[in-house]
């Protein structure tokens, strides 16, 4: 990829070039929103529902957001332009500003907006035909009223710790329970599972980031007739499962053939998840 241009706050930048303030409470706390959206044949993906997340997002953490969501969609698409990106990642986001050393976002100024245009990494292309392993760790999903995982927040070390852990067993992602211990989501990506032809996918109140993809593919399954449902999971439910796999703008849908070295139903991608993919790859490449 050539040098990609940076957008920050209206201006494009080199990557060397592309700087923060070191004063910045994105940095300093991680106060701050975010998203990630693919580019499909060089257009941004579910712009507008990425766009809504970023302002819900902003607006549970109090943080204004120095452009209307046009002018942000604008600033998206422009720099997809200038960057001539045909495949690819985009990520939008909105840091507090530079402040003092304290945590008070009443001391910040000058909010930055930034849009980073990337190649996008996927999991190795092998593991879509194989499935993949995962792994349950211990620590649990944000408790939704101390930081709300609705809230796609540049603090993400509750995932980085769960996928650390993930790591450490040998395992790409990392399966993440609430505070009930029921199934959340992986450190990030959503996870559905398939029960004798019945969808299933945890509530967004078992405390979990409302995915995109998380959505579509709902949507999806409903346009095909299969019954979804949204309810509480548990592990067993994992281990006594026919198919897993799990959703994300990087991920798209990956099949899950193993958990906690448990084999997932037939411990091979199972059908209905493979007509998901497929139905999913037609509607993106469309
Ligand atoms: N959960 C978490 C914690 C995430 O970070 C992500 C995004 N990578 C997802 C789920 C999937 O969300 P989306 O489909 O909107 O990418």
């Amino acid at each position: 990829m050539a040098t990609p241009k940076i957008y920050i706050n209206g201006k494009y930048f080199d990557k060397p070039d592309a700087k923060i303030s070191v004063y910045d409470h994105g940095l300093l706390y991680g106060d701050g929103v975010f998203e990630g959206i693919r580019i499909y044949a060089g257009k941004a993906f579910k712009l507008k529902e990425h766009i809504v997340r970023l302002y819900e997002s902003a607006r549970h953490i109090k943080l204004e957001i120095p452009l209307t969501p046009d002018q942000m969609a604008k600033a998206i698409n422009d720099t997809i332009a200038i960057n001539n990106k045909h495949e690819g990642y985009i990520r939008p986001l909105v840091t507090r500003g530079a402040g003092s050393l304290g945590i008070d976002p009443r001391k910040t100024s000058d909010p930055q907006v930034i849009i980073i245009v990337d190649d996008i990494s996927l999991y190795p292309p092998e593991l879509y035909e194989s499935g993949m392993e995962i792994a349950t760790v211990s620590t649990i999903r944000n408790h939704p009223n101390a930081l709300n995982p609705r809230i796609k927040s540049l603090n993400y070390l509750n995932n980085i710790l769960a996928k650390i852990e993930g790591n450490l067993a040998g395992c790409l992602e990392a399966l993440m329970l609430n505070h009930k211990g029921e199934i959340a989501e992986c450190s990030a990506d959503n996870v559905f599972l398939v029960k004798t032809g019945i969808l299933r996918t945890p509530p967004l109140d078992a405390g979990i980031l409302e995915g995109i993809t998380r959505n579509t593919v709902i949507g999806l399954a409903k346009d095909a007739g299969i019954v979804v449902q949204e309810i509480a999971l548990t592990r067993h439910d994992v281990f006594a499962a026919d198919e897993c796999f799990l959703t994300g703008t990087g991920a798209e849908i990956i099949p899950v053939t193993k958990c906690d070295g448990r084999a997932i139903g037939a411990g091979k991608p199972g059908p209905i998840t493979k007509q998901l993919r497929e139905t999913y790859h037609r509607l993106v490449r469309s």
